[in-house]
């Protein structure tokens, strides 16, 4: 770790430039999800070529990259490909082995780097660097223990009330609201421990919420950073449902603490590239200071997807600009907007049966983006797309968002 005055020599990456073999500049990405597949997009606006390492042949992001590596994360022959073929590396998601960006880095800048993205892939880490940088960022996260032996679990007992009423939560691979279990009494969290297979854990105490917002932070090789205004995030089941983006969507000290936050945590991990970093809003008067850190994603973030159309540099923009050494540029958010997730579910009417969604009557609507990633079958839960709506002002956008999500079934339709 740093204190972001480090730099690392980058020689920038122009796209349409060629090396000495002839071969024209290529950024790579690990993943083809819907992420992938909008880096892509980002990229290949600029000029550069692409290359999507992904197991799945069908995937978002390899159908429309120039190169698909179909190989797993880790298999030798797909990294030395992808390094052969690349200027510059990153990733859509951070359960991507470390050892592969760490292998990668030998032989190509890849942003963010392995370290970081260890530490975002586990929650003992995570919470230990944001405790270990609560003096800068001027924000803690929530109470919590690590509970990985049962020494530990037998430590928690039901008068521990700094924890319980908690939640239980993985360490690693949790996504979605996956891998948590809400505990009120220490026979409870016994049984929840046992239940997630006695995995590596952390017990996290259960805060009341007002509201979650979070902060994309892009952060380049010289150490200079740019950052979006918070959005205010509405979670239903779990999965992110819809995202405010306006001015006005959370009290103006709140927002700025929390920019200044992720700024602060972005530059005490000498992190390149795009940050999201996310957080809780405490009801007033309590012990938190209104706002507590929850996690960070080492990467563009669901919740930052409304840049695309309201901004005038989108968060794919700045991970193509970070990865590769060019300038970032300070976005500028032009319209008021909300963000629609578009989960599966929408393709499915009132009996189970398979429906095409109402599109047509949804793209009626002024100031609405559509951008579904191309997977070919909708199922529950999946992330098939989102919807964007941007308008004059706030009042007309939440019109809009309220009609469409109404069209479409959507839940969060009360949120909006
Ligand atoms: P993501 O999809 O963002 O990666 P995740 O599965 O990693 O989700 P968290 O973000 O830790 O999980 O938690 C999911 C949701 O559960 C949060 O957005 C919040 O609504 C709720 N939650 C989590 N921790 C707490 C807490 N300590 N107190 C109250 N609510 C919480
Ligand atoms: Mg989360």
């Amino acid at each position: 770790m740093n204190d972001g005055t480090h730099t690392v020599a980058m020689t920038p990456i122009y796209p349409g430039s060629e090396d000495a073999a002839g071969q024209k500049a290529t950024l790579g990405v690990l993943g083809g999800g819907q992420l992938g597949r909008m880096f892509v997009h980002a990229a290949q606006r600029l000029g550069y070529f692409t290359a999507v390492l992904e197991p799945d042949a069908q995937s978002p992001a390899g159908r429309v990259s120039h190169y698909h590596i179909q190989t797993e994360y880790d298999d030798p022959a797909g990294l030395a490909q992808l390094a052969q073929l690349c200027q510059a590396i990153t990733t859509e998601f951070e359960n991507v082995p470390a050892q592969t960006l760490q292998t990668l880095a030998l032989t190509r800048p890849v942003a963010p780097g392995a370290a970081v993205v260890a530490i975002a892939q586990n929650r003992i880490e995570e919470k230990a660097h944001f405790t270990a940088c609560a003096d800068v960022s001027g924000v803690s996260c929530a109470p919590y223990a690590v509970i990985e032996t049962p020494a530990q679990l037998q430590a928690v007992q039901d008068d521990r009330a700094d924890l319980l009423p908690g939640i239980l939560k993985t360490a690693r691979m949790g996504y979605d609201g996956k891998g948590q279990v809400r505990v009120k009494t220490a026979a409870e969290l016994a049984a929840a421990w046992a239940e997630l297979g006695s995995a590596a854990c952390v017990l996290e105490k259960m805060l009341p919420l007002t509201d979650e917002c979070s902060v994309l932070v892009a952060r380049g090789w010289d150490g200079r950073v740019v950052s979006f205004a918070p959005q205010r995030n509405v979670h239903v089941e779990g999965i992110l449902a819809v995202t405010h983006a306006y001015e006005g969507n959370m009290p103006l000290a709140l927002a700025d603490r929390a920019r200044d936050a992720a700024v602060s945590i972005a530059h005490h991990l000498g992190y390149v590239g795009v940050l999201c970093v996310e957080f809780f809003v405490v009801e007033d008067g309590s012990e938190y200071g209104g706002l507590v850190v929850n996690e960070m994603a080492p990467r563009p973030h669901n919740s930052g997807h409304y840049t695309l159309d309201a901004c005038d540099v989108s968060q794919f923009d700045l991970q193509v600009h970070a990865m590769a050494g060019l300038p970032l540029p300070q976005p500028r958010q032009h319209s008021p907007a909300i963000m629609l997730n578009l989960l599966g579910d929408v393709w499915f009417d009132a009996d189970g049966q398979l429906q095409e969604p109402d599109w047509y009557s949804v793209l009626s609507l002024p100031g609405t983006h559509l951008h579904l990633y191309g997977k070919l079958q909708a199922r529950p839960g999946r992330k098939m797309g989102h919807l964007t709506i941007t308008g004059p002002d706030v009042a007309s956008v939440k019109t809009v968002a309220r009609r469409a999500a109404g069209l479409l079934g959507l839940p969060g339709l009360n949120a909006i």
